[in-house]
């Protein structure tokens, strides 16, 4: 035990500070009294994200409810804390210093990304254009490389936890830091893959865990790539029971000379960056700010084309497999007309929502609030519960290539241990569909 304060706040950094602090200031608040519920953004075992108003200032936010039956208060505070130690950088997802509890959830508030996920904008087996798609890759690659500075592994990296502001990608930020840790830290691994997975912890046979390291985060974000520029998953699991998986690590490791059909698209520029992100081998995979060095090529062979689609990225819904609509959120799915902050469509929804921010304007001009629920609030730890965003998994194709389909984070594989649809609870259209996956879970 350390006798001295001074003594025990010198071994303390700035992210276990930044725990405490909030676990000190977390206030029990009503949210009804502080906030317009607008609608949800997001949906998964772990909770919810609700858009809402806050009713003094009129600002528009995402809150982040974490159910208290599944979440640690520690996990909440780590999330939080994490998200607003990083939130300074430009290419993450901004923060408001609020977090409270209510009976049921622990909340935290964010800034609220108009235009939804990254996943509701990528048009399945045709990918994003290619300069759409370098445009968000250079700005998640700049927010990787901020959370690697900072010795900290994301661990969830896939685009459900890229917000976009745009449907052209000209501002995209990272966000979820539920499964966000230490780099080194011991975590134990539970059970399940998802697309985005390394190899290294698609091996069930490690059962003694293993150490958060920067290279999982690198893998992932070279699936990511693939998908953002195919509109499919490379395979389903990195493992070798995967055929497209097999065929590609026979290539990476150079067996043969063949290039995988999937991967034919590309420039040899753009295998080169691929062979180095997706190296299977850990201690051999490159860094973040390695891509940096390759936006000078070409990507796509048909890159004069811009992939066939123009600069068009798709809207939300129409051939999609996965519903448009959770992040975008409200009827037909898909992205919103709202452009950093402007509301520019004229959808029925938007205007509600224009009018509904006017009144909360109104409001702020009364003389005097009662109570001020902008309390500074600051991180600490944090670890959802069953793991947990809405997130989404991929489907196998009878004829080769996986195409996105929505699914969760969460518990347990459908009976064909493959990513299922699942229909939309409120059964509105173009919504995002969840569906429980396996991920690994750390303790
Ligand atoms: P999360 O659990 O944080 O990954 O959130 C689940 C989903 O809710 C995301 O995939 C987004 O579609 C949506 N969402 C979360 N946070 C925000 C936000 N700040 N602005 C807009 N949508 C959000």
């Amino acid at each position: 035990m350390t006798s001295s304060p001074l003594v025990s706040r010198a071994n303390m950094d700035i992210l276990d500070e930044l725990q405490l602090i909030a676990a000190q200031n977390l206030e029990r608040l009503e949210v009804n009294k502080y906030y317009e519920v607008i609608r949800e953004l997001g949906k998964g075992t772990y909770g919810k994200v609700d858009l809402v108003i806050h009713k003094i200032r009129g600002t528009k936010m995402a809150l982040k409810f974490l159910k208290k039956k599944t979440t640690k208060l520690k996990s909440f505070l780590r999330e939080y804390s994490i998200s607003l130690y990083l939130s300074p950088c430009p290419f993450i997802i901004n923060m408001f210093g609020i977090a409270f509890e209510t009976d049921e959830y622990y909340v935290f508030a964010q800034e609220y990304a108009v235009a939804g996920d990254l996943f509701d904008i990528i048009p399945p087996q045709v990918g994003l254009p290619e300069t759409v798609a370098k445009r968000c890759v250079h700005q998640v690659a700049i927010a990787l490389d901020y959370l690697h500075c900072k010795k900290l592994v994301h661990r969830d990296i896939k685009p459900e936890n890229i917000l976009i502001f745009d449907r052209e990608c000209r501002k995209v930020k990272l966000s979820d830091f539920g499964m966000t840790r230490r780099a080194g830290s011991p975590v134990k691994r539970v059970s399940g893959t998802i697309p985005y997975t390394a190899p290294e912890l698609c091996d069930v046979s490690r059962h003694e865990g293993f150490c958060v390291d920067y290279s999982t985060d690198v893998w992932a974000f070279g699936v990511l790539l693939f998908c953002m520029l195919t509109g499919n998953f490379p395979w389903e699991k990195a493992l070798p029971s995967d055929s497209f998986y097999q065929e590609f690590i026979r290539w990476q490791r150079r067996r043969t000379n063949t290039v995988p059909s999937q991967w034919r698209r590309f420039t040899e520029q753009a295998l080169r960056m691929f062979r180095r992100l997706l190296s299977v081998e850990q201690d051999r995979r490159c860094s973040v700010k390695e891509v940096f060095g390759y936006f000078s090529h070409s990507w796509m062979l048909d890159a004069e084309n811009d992939n066939n689609n123009g600069n068009m990225v798709a809207g939300g819904g129409g051939e999609r497999v996965s519903g448009g609509g959770g992040g975008g959120g409200g009827g037909g799915g898909g992205v919103r007309g709202e452009v950093d902050g402007t509301i520019s469509s004229s959808s029925s929804g938007e205007e509600d929502e224009e009018h509904l921010v006017e009144r909360m304007k109104q409001q702020t001009l009364s003389p005097r609030s009662p109570v001020s629920p902008l309390s500074p609030m600051l991180p600490v730890a944090v670890k959802r519960g069953s793991g947990g965003s809405g997130a989404k998994g991929g489907m196998m194709e009878p004829g080769g290539g996986h195409h996105f389909v929505s699914v969760s984070t969460n518990s347990s594989v459908s009976s064909t241990n493959s990513y299922d649809r699942m229909p939309r609870e409120n059964g509105s259209p173009g919504g995002r569909m969840l569906v429980p996956t396996p991920i690994e879970i750390c303790v």
